[in-house]
């Protein structure tokens, strides 16, 4: 060989087991030569490169086989031999491309030919490459042929377009349709080749190669080949083959996301910036960035979407995956990849695409709206939600450095003492014991850190580092019931597994341990991905990022969970707080008592404060809600917030006070403030 063969002609297959990704036409194929079924025609379809005329070949071949019936030609007798790779081919098998010779005069010629016996084959075969381009008059000429071949005659028809093949044809043929091939089965293959060949190539190269091949074998070949030829000793590079085919850099990817998730409108718009600034296509990163979008979709709806294979990505950069879209939120990343995608036909042929590109990012970053009175009832329940946990805020600055001491049995006493986290926190005055040391350590997602709610401004005074907002394993354990009800209508499952064999165990930052009562329950729920749906549970209830881990806790499985878990901390509450009626005058009933013990133990001031107005804040908000139901139970309800959403991060900042919050955003009043001193 004096020049170097190109790479999709050196491995071009010899037989079927050659064939990748296609045995759904190959099994049945081979069937039919093993047993000497074979029909007088037949039509190849499916998209470019991706076996056709390849498999023809080898049909041609194996029929041809001295050996024959042969499942796979022997590759040892003559006819073998002359139609392997590089052999001189074969008297008898005619490879005619229609593009060129698909005239009725070819058709004519073809027809005067093929009745003369092969030379010395079994069979003459004739393999009809673009058989879509083949004139009418071309079939019609050919039309008795196919219909009543003489018997050393075999029509092999290979087509992207079978429906163009005259209906006349193509109900005398066996019609076998060839499929892309999935991206999983050509990365082994990329991989096989590259260790054939010697060449090092990154795993993390392989899914643009594969991405830029589209699912056909000889153009993911020549892809690669390209890329062989301008590699270095590194071999095939992520680096180089993202600047050779023209990808964003995964990196860039990264920042854009990471800044979407945080809200950080400046982050993103210094990405285009750099998109435009590197000369990259705008449009292309977009199409990179919905590609994106739609991964995160994926992990973000199936817990184990990386490990069934439904994301096409090298494994080390699975966790990153992850991670971004327990950041994002399912309904957020949906609607941007919505957005981005409404935008791509934006940008097509676009004159100004970097202001189009810049425009859909600004439209990512508006929260998104759901007007409906669900959407509004989960926002004010996350609202209401966080500003208990800040009603609550005595016990909640102590039980941080509580939690994050080493030793568990101050769990295991909490649970028994139902007064237990005021009295055993207050001890150590919790200002010096923690800065929060747990909160702040925590990879606090940026969602959570950069809005700073209102009511963390008023508590700024006590301590330098806010606990609150963030809630603490008191909180988890409150609501529990109601987590676990999430967990039931997501994946029943599960919450037959956590409602029978576990307990909250701790909670550090926003990693909860979960107790579970022996190793196989431990390892079933990791196994069966049923952290992920706690993690989205725990996500609707309390809001923001979580993390779950699951820790061996022999006491886990003594009593079902949901009637000990509110137990601990509000006795009174005889159910979860399902209603905002039954659970606000509950906690004003509890308030009192709480407040009484933080009198005795902590500085007044501190402790009983803040508590008050937040109870009022709790009030208002149910007055609000009230108001919020009356509306959306009138037909065309005013809708306060067409542009809100419950996660909507604009909707605890600006440092506003609950009144003025709650009149500016739900239209609502405060009715009395109760005082508590
Ligand atoms: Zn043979």
């Amino acid at each position: 060989m004096d020049e170097p063969m190109a790479l999709y002609r050196r491995y071009r297959p010899e037989t079927f087991a050659e064939v990748i990704g296609q045995s759904h036409v190959t099994d049945p194929l081979r069937h039919a030569l093993a047993n000497n079924r074979v029909n007088h025609a037949y039509l190849f379809s499916g998209p470019r490169g991706c076996g056709k005329t390849t498999s023809a070949r080898i049909l041609a071949r194996a029929l041809n086989c001295e050996k024959a019936p042969v499942a796979d030609p022997c590759g040892e007798c003559q006819s073998c031999l002359d139609l392997a790779r590089g052999g001189p081919g074969s008297i008898d098998v005619i490879e005619i491309d229609a593009a060129s010779h698909g005239g009725v005069d070819d058709a004519r010629d073809l027809r005067e030919r093929a009745f003369f016996a092969p030379v010395n084959s079994r069979y003459k075969v004739y393999i009809i490459d673009e058989a879509h381009m083949v004139s009418s008059q071309g079939f019609n000429a050919l039309l008795k042929l196919v219909e009543e071949p003489p018997p050393h005659l075999k029509f092999i028809f290979a087509t992207t377009e079978p429906e163009k093949v005259i209906g006349t044809i193509r109900s005398r043929t066996h019609h076998y349709p060839f499929r892309l091939v999935p991206p999983k089965t050509l990365t082994a293959y990329l991989e096989e080749l590259g260790r054939t060949e010697g060449v090092p190539l990154e795993a993390t190269a392989l899914p643009l190669v594969v991405r830029a091949g589209g699912g056909s074998v000889r153009d993911t070949l020549s892809v690669l080949d390209q890329l062989i030829a301008g590699a270095d000793d590194a071999g095939v590079t992520y680096d180089l083959a993202a600047a050779l085919l023209g990808y964003t850099p995964d990196s860039l990817l990264d920042e854009v996301i990471d800044a979407f998730a945080a809200g950080d409108g400046g982050a993103v718009f210094a990405a285009v910036d750099k998109v435009v600034e590197t000369g990259q296509d705008p449009r292309r990163f977009a199409e990179d960035l919905l590609q994106r979008l739609r991964d995160l979709v994926i992990v973000a709806n199936v817990p184990d979407a990386i490990g069934m294979g439904l994301i096409d990505i090298a494994g080390d950069r699975a966790e990153r995956l992850e991670n971004q879209a327990a950041r994002f939120g399912r309904a957020d990343l949906t609607r941007a990849a919505d957005v981005v995608s409404a935008g791509l036909t934006e940008l097509r042929g676009a004159t100004a695409p970097r202001l189009l590109l810049e425009l859909i990012c600004a439209r990512i970053l508006l929260p998104g709206a759901d007007a409906t009175p669900d959407g509004i009832q989960a926002r004010l329940d996350r609202i209401e939600r966080r500003l208990t946990m800040v009603g609550d805020a005595a016990p909640a600055p102590a039980a941080p450095p509580v939690e994050a001491a080493p030793s568990p049995p101050v769990e295991a006493r909490s649970d028994r003492d139902q007064s237990a986290p005021p009295v055993e926190a207050a001890p150590s005055p919790p200002v010096e014991a923690a800065p929060a040391p747990p909160v702040e350590a925590a990879p606090s997602p940026p969602v959570e850190a950069a809005p700073s709610p209102p009511v963390e401004a008023r508590s700024d005074r006590d301590q330098p580092a806010p606990p609150t907002g963030v809630p603490g394993v008191a909180d988890v354990r409150r609501l529990w019931p109601e987590i676990l009800d999430k967990v039931r209508v997501i994946r029943r499952f599960t919450w037959v597994m956590l409602s029978q064999n576990a307990q909250v165990h701790s909670l550090e930052g926003t990693t909860l341990t979960i107790g579970l009562v022996n190793a196989g329950a431990r390892d079933s729920f990791a196994r069966s991905g049923s952290d992920a749906i706690l993690v989205q549970a725990l996500t609707d209830v309390l809001g923001g990022t979580w993390r779950v881990e699951a820790v061996v806790d022999p006491s886990a499985g003594n009593a079902p969970a949901p009637t000990r878990a509110p137990a601990p901390q509000r006795p009174a509450e005889p159910a979860p707080p399902e209603t905002p009626r039954a659970n606000a005058p509950a906690d004003r009933d509890q308030a009192p008592p709480t407040q009484a013990d933080d009198a005795q133990q902590t500085p007044p001031t501190q402790a009983a404060a803040p508590p008050g107005r937040e109870r009022a804040s709790a009030d208002a908000i149910a007055a609000a809600r009230a108001s919020i139901r009356d509306d959306a139970a009138r037909p065309e309800a005013y809708d306060p917030d067409h542009h809100a959403r419950a996660d909507d991060p604009a909707m605890d900042n600006d440092g506003l006070s609950h009144e003025e919050l709650l009149s500016r955003t739900l239209g609502a009043q405060v009715i009395s403030e109760i005082p508590h001193d």
